[in-house]
């Protein structure tokens, strides 16, 4: 495997599971096959969908492009062989973990901060009842900020060992996974109780609710700094 091969696959990965989004998305706001896990139940608004694709496509590009070339200019110090079978769950979950403690903080301050609040992450906001691919919608420097948790987080494992370029993509696919998820509004059964893992409904509610909840992968922040909604 070669540096561009690993920006190659990096970017395919994005488009395949942001693919998927886009499909998803589709079938959630334009069929009723999901309309029985719908949390909310309020109707979207006509042209949605296709008024949302600008920023879409803007975030998702900066997305791939930044995964690639770091891909490509970390390449070196990836380890590129497959691994000890309990190297890859324990680099996924530490990056887990540290991405997650970054978007609560940053998360929280951008609700915390009242400037922050209506400049910025008011964006992400304007999706009171959410659909899958609206994880891409987000103000570009918001954006950013949030990209440097998975960043932070493979810096980390790499202070013990060099990370794995396959932890490194399940971790990019999980990552984007779940953020369709917890935006889809549905409350599908067994994915939306994954042990430890937050639920959609963690998510929709901080949509709805636009405070509380502020914690994405994990719910545990929210409960430790006592900021979890009840209902
Ligand atoms: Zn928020
Ligand atoms: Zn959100």
């Amino acid at each position: 495997m070669t540096a561009i091969d690993a920006a190659f696959y990096t970017s395919m990965l994005l488009i395949g599971s942001n693919l998927f989004g886009f499909i998803y998305s589709y079938f959630v706001l334009n069929t009723n096959i999901f309309a029985k896990y719908r949390i909310q139940n309020k109707p979207y608004p006509k042209g949605l969908f296709w008024s949302r694709m600008p920023l879409f496509l803007f975030n998702l590009g900066t997305l791939i492009a930044l995964s690639a070339f770091g891909a490509y200019m970390m390449f070196d110090f990836f380890d590129t062989k497959w691994p000890a079978w309990w190297i890859i769950p324990v680099q996924v979950l530490i990056a887990f973990v540290i991405d997650d403690l970054w978007f609560y903080v940053y998360h929280r301050y951008l609700h915390e901060n009242k400037f922050f609040l209506k400049h910025i992450h008011s964006i992400h906001h304007k999706a009171t009842t959410p659909f899958p691919l609206e994880y891409l919608y987000a103000h570009p420097l918001e954006w950013m900020i949030g990209a440097l948790g998975p960043v932070i987080g493979f810096a980390v494992v790499m202070i013990f060992m060099p990370m794995n370029i396959f932890a490194f993509w399940i971790f990019g696919l999980l990552r984007n996974l779940h953020e369709i998820h917890i935006h889809s509004d549905l409350k599908i059964p067994i994915i939306s109780q994954l042990p430890l893992l937050s639920t959609t409904k963690h998510h929709d509610d901080h949509h709805a609710r636009l405070k509380g909840n502020y914690s994405s992968t994990f719910s545990w922040m929210d409960r430790i700094f006592k900021t979890e909604l009840k209902n």
